[in-house]
């Protein structure tokens, strides 16, 4: 699966040429000792690099304009060492447009009580510099993270690390390509949207082709290939033949495997990261796509049934920002099927007729061939299985009418209490923060979709901070959700964002 660019970010301290040479040389000395902790510590998915200190409009403006051309450069870390006059920042500010983030830190952890005099005072005065700069910024209204605390902490890396993965969903934003095979389910409202607005605000691609155009793909597999893909699938997944005679269910996995293969031709040949099917609208295709799209999801691809394209796009995006997340537990689309309303037991169960994406599993994956009434094709084979218990993020991208609102819901998973097994599809279960009665009424009054783009590897800060940065509104759904306030919440937000 495509690869997304070797990102860097700069970490510019600001200060002023008012302190003299030594204290300048000072303040470069900290700053580099600083991304050298930073670069040492093992919790950054991304190089920082230093660069020499800011301290005029020209040298600002520069290294600004400088990030905006560098590819590789995701974002920039500031941080005022000393106090650094913020008229000096406003055009730089105004000419940067990748993702900022204001480091509140300061080099000394403690007071140095005994020594303290005013020349320490001087030198060490992000308490003072940063609020100068925080009010350039603010009075700008130019959108950044802001991180507070001891460079050296723990929490703050871990913090940066998690805006690190939001700038990347900021800068890939714009390279998602989203292929429609058919149009959105006929009647259905959530699944819809603007296109446009879509490729406006988030700069996503989102083209159709008729499905025919893809069966071409699928059709051209040779028999070798896919032979060997069912070998790949024999070896790696249980087969849990139900009473189906053997022979017949191979060519139905056989069928799958020609999918995946197609499929994945078509997408890499026409570059595109994403993709929509729709059971109604199925051409040549001899099976609804399920195993082959589950494991394209695995690779990395963005998926939205029934033609969900902005699902589709936020599966990819979410798959991109938790790219190489150590002990990774994955990411899928889902979507809320039936509820378990149990006093003390209340989840809902999540699936799809057939895609959930495999990197949620846990334990062993099956695959089953099953009849499925919708798409009127053969039976359809699909990887079975559940997922990972813990916390996560369940988010929904919806389009109302005149603006997008991002829904983000924290969700615990569970264990379902007892074995499906008569249920052929893959699941996970969930109780919505701050509880499924609270929860699902405020995602209901938020308008939020049946359909998610869920993650056990991103958190809702790092979700609100990307619609931050898209220009978006996003509300959130969590253990300090009460219904009162977020009835105010979407009231003043129906205000805010007009
Ligand atoms: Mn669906």
């Amino acid at each position: 699966m495509q690869e997304t660019k070797n990102y860097k970010f700069w970490f510019c301290t600001g200060s002023q040429d008012l302190y003299g040479d030594e204290c300048l040389k000072n303040v470069a000395e900290h700053s580099k000792k600083i991304v050298e902790v930073f670069n040492a510590s093992g919790k950054l998915p991304f190089e920082v690099v230093w660069k020499p200190t800011l301290i005029d409009q020209a040298s600002i403006r520069k290294t600004f304009n400088e990030a905006n051309n560098d590819e590789e450069c995701a974002g920039i870390i500031t941080w005022m060492h000393t106090f650094s006059p913020a008229k000096m920042w406003i055009i730089g500010l105004q000419e940067y447009h990748k993702p900022l983030c204001h480091l509140h830190t300061q080099f000394n952890e403690e007071i140095p009580y005994d020594t303290i005099d005013m020349d320490f005072m001087n030198e060490n005065q992000s308490a003072h510099g940063d609020r100068e700069y925080g009010h350039i910024v603010s009075r700008m209204g130019i959108e950044r993270k802001i991180i507070v605390g001891h460079f050296a902490n723990e929490k703050v890396q871990e913090k940066l690390a998690g805006w690190m993965r939001t700038a990347i969903g900021v800068m890939e934003s714009s390279h998602i390509r989203v292929v429609r095979i058919a149009d959105n389910m006929r009647n259905v409202a959530v699944t819809e949207g603007d296109k446009v607005e879509a490729q406006i605000k988030f700069g996503w691609e989102i083209d159709a082709y008729p499905v025919n155009e893809i069966v071409e793909y699928v059709n051209a597999v040779s028999k070798s290939d896919i032979d060997a893909l069912v070998e790949e699938y024999y070896s790696k997944y249980e087969i849990l033949l139900e009473g189906r005679d053997e022979a017949e269910f191979r060519e139905h996995v056989a069928v799958q495997a020609g999918i995946e293969i197609g499929f994945e031709k078509f997408l890499t040949e026409k570059n595109y990261q994403a993709i929509v099917t729709h059971f109604g609208d199925l051409g040549g295709l001899k099976q609804l796509p399920g195993l082959a799209i589950q494991r394209l999801m695995e690779k990395g691809y963005g998926f939205g049934g029934e033609g969900d394209w902005k699902t589709a796009a936020m599966v990819r995006l979410m798959k991109l920002m938790s790219a190489n997340t150590p002990n990774a537990k994955g990411t899928s689309f889902m979507e809320d099927y039936t509820y378990n309303l149990v006093p003390g037991k209340e989840g809902i169960l999540q699936a799809h007729m057939l895609e959930v994406c495999p990197t949620v599993a846990d334990g062993p994956i099956a695959i089953k061939c099953q009849p499925l009434s919708m798409g009127d094709r053969e039976d359809p084979t699909r990887l079975v299985f559940t997922s990972k218990t813990g916390p996560a993020v369940a988010t929904s991208l919806i389009d109302l009418g005149n603006r997008f609102r991002l829904i983000i819901n924290a969700v615990d998973c569970k264990k379902c209490e007892k074995p499906m097994p008569k249920l052929p599809v893959a699941t996970a279960f969930w109780t919505p923060q701050p509880s499924l009665e609270v929860g699902a009424e405020a995602w209901i009054l938020a308008g939020g979709a049946h359909h998610t783009a869920f993650s056990y590897d991103l958190t809702v800060e790092q979700m609100e901070d990307w619609a931050a940065a898209m220009g978006i509104e996003s509300v959130v759904i969590d253990n300090s959700t009460t219904i009162r306030d977020f009835k105010n919440t979407l009231r003043w937000n129906s205000i805010a964002f007009k």
